[in-house]
């Protein structure tokens, strides 16, 4: 049988943040032009798809909206998570090997709990498909390597405490750009401790460091965890002309890198170079996915060795790849009992800033440290919303795998929470019965959706 690769290309002509923002309208209109003029729809390994659109059940089993789905999601939100949910599905169906979801908008800031745009983002692409591959296929381990300049910061919130999910970052060090987190600390919450790994690099990585990270690093720890399906976010903004990152990537190290990591699906992420480097990664990714030769597909300013990387940069990146690859070793013999001691929950307090919209969220995030099975998790969350005004809302999401114990427990608190007036809203994300629930306290109205 032949390796075909799917192709979704939807790139939201009527979508933008604003006339000035960096993720506008023409943002893949030139990447488009090069896939129509390099022929590539022609070849018989590259197979086209029309997306599909994600439900509000889809995006339940992921976000808590305040309030609804509605009031923060549009029609281009649902057709690009719409388009990766389908790619995914011809991948299990066979149809196709791997596939490529050239989307926007992008979906790696979005978090668990969406008051507002953050990052470009509303809805996170990546973890649609992941609820949908579990849901609907009941696949079990599902990797995600987060290759934008920015750290998947929405990514990693969502799954933090779910051991079932690893989530591999390398990014522009938070202390030089947005959104300021990413660090090596960050690796998991205790009932699922080493599934999150952050790889933080400094400024003017060339393609060689990060192909020792990759060689080194990524490629070891995937090795080690056996996902049964590999997610990549595909973000471009590590290329040399990218406007917002600091990093001296090539199309070519983008697609030696898309060759080694083998993802089943990539999704577009940022890319900020629209004409200069966004048409050249994405096309060269998208030959690499396929097979086929893309050492001819070179940026038009291009000069061999012109991005030199700093030897003090390299040397700092060798040192901690060293220092991860033991944290990752022995991040296995940690237990929950080293991580919060006899405490029936791990918490940590969060502010979260909707940068787009300019405001805050505080969070109190609590997870139930059970030793059968992954918890439970509780999100007493507050924000002053622009459009809708003060909202703090409680959010309960249990995981596929809890046990009763677990399961029994997190519909108390539900229960609970719906008595206490302080919450407007109150959610139930129940992923073991793949029910979703949301109680509004002004009418006492009380609803649900089901798959
Ligand atoms: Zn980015
Ligand atoms: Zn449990």
């Amino acid at each position: 049988m032949i390796n075909k690769t799917g192709l979704v290309f939807f790139p939201a002509f009527d979508w933008s943040i604003s006339d000035i923002h960096p993720e506008r309208e023409e943002r893949l209109l030139y990447t488009r032009d090069q896939i129509f003029e390099e022929g590539v729809l022609d070849l018989p390994e590259i197979v086209e798809y029309s997306p599909r659109v994600a439900t509000p059940h889809d995006i339940s089993r992921v976000h808590f909206c305040v309030p609804n789905v509605d009031d923060q999601v549009l029609a281009a939100h649902r057709i690009a998570a719409g388009a990766a949910m389908r790619l995914s599905d011809r991948i299990i169906n066979k149809e196709i090997t791997n596939g490529f979801a050239i989307v926007r908008p992008p979906g790696h800031h979005a978090m668990r709990v969406v008051h507002g745009n953050r990052g470009f983002c509303s809805i996170n692409n990546e973890a649609v498909v992941i609820e949908h591959l579990r849901r609907t296929y009941g696949i079990k381990k599902i990797a995600i390597v987060d290759t934008d300049v920015h750290h998947g910061d929405g990514t990693q919130d969502i799954y933090y405490h779910d051991p079932d999910v690893l989530f591999i970052s390398f990014h522009q060090d938070g202390r030089t750009l947005y959104p300021g987190t990413g660090f090596t600390d960050e690796l998991g919450g205790p009932t699922a401790y080493g599934s999150t790994i952050n790889i933080p690099l400094p400024p003017g990585v060339t393609d060689k460091s990060l192909h020792y990270v990759v060689d080194n690093l990524i490629l070891p720890v995937l090795q080690d965890f056996q996902p049964e399906f590999i997610i990549n976010s595909a973000g471009q903004d590590n290329h040399y002309t990218d406007p917002l990152g600091s990093m001296l990537i090539t199309a070519q190290g983008y697609a030696q890198l898309t060759e080694k990591l083998r993802p089943n699906l990539a999704v577009l992420e940022g890319g900020y170079a629209i004409e200069t480097a966004l048409p050249y990664v994405n096309l060269a990714i998208l030959l690499a996915l396929a097979g086929k030769d893309y050492s001819n597909v070179t940026e038009p300013d291009y000069q061999p060795g012109k991005n030199v990387e700093n030897s003090k940069v390299t040397e700092y990146v060798c040192r901690m790849v060293d220092s991860l690859q033991t944290t990752w070793r022995k991040s296995k013999e940690i237990t929950i009992d080293q991580l919060c001691g006899s405490n029936k929950y791990y918490q940590r307090p969060k502010n979260i800033f909707y940068d787009t919209e300019y405001f805050e969220e505080k969070q109190l995030e609590k997870v139930r440290t059970c030793f059968d099975c992954p918890g439970y998790v509780i999100i007493d969350s507050h924000a002053i919303q622009p459009k809708l005004g003060r909202c703090r809302v409680l959010a309960i999401s249990i995981h596929n795998r809890c046990c009763k114990k677990c399961i029994a427990e997190a519909w108390d608190a539900y229960q609970e929470a719906k008595k206490d007036y302080r919450y407007s809203y109150v959610y139930l994300q129940d992923k073991t019965e793949d029910t979703f629930i949301t109680f509004r306290r002004e009418d006492q109205s009380e609803w649900l959706t089901e798959g």
